[in-house]
């Protein structure tokens, strides 16, 4: 599959789960898909609690489903807000654990490609593994 053909996908699966997004206190709808290197395609929605701590972001729902399916490595993630919103601070660093060349497409619901960007570039000095190995 051509490349800009697995962008349109995965912007297509982001919007297809926004549309689950539990969202009813801030009325701001996520949806996300992560694409793992061997090409399966995982997504996620913002899951919002009525204690608002528990809330959990669509990108990390959909990583936490990959790695739970046993897949560490992700070439892209698409993320559709209303708005083109970017990931927020936590979902980065979640992002960088797996990757910082991770491509992250933010789209807005109708599909509409707003930006094209990395892990590295939303996330930069990320803290990461080695800063723990180091004495
Ligand atoms: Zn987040």
């Amino acid at each position: 599959m051509a490349a800009n053909e697995m962008r349109e996908k995965l912007i297509e699966k982001a919007a297809e789960a926004y549309q689950k997004a539990h969202a009813p206190y801030s009325n701001y709808s996520v949806g996300a898909a992560v694409l793992a290197d061997d090409g399966e395609i995982y997504d996620g929605i913002n899951i919002e609690n009525a204690v608002y701590p528990l809330t959990i972001c669509a990108e990390r729902v959909a990583i936490f489903k990959a790695v739970s399916a046993g897949k560490k490595k992700f070439k892209a993630i698409a993320v559709v807000t209303k708005n083109g919103g970017t990931p927020c601070g936590s979902c980065r660093q979640v992002m960088a654990e797996f990757g910082l060349d991770t491509v992250v497409y933010i789209a807005d619901t109708s599909g509409k490609l707003i930006q094209t960007t990395t892990v590295s570039e939303l996330l930069p000095n990320a803290f990461g593994e080695g800063d723990l190995n180091e004495s």
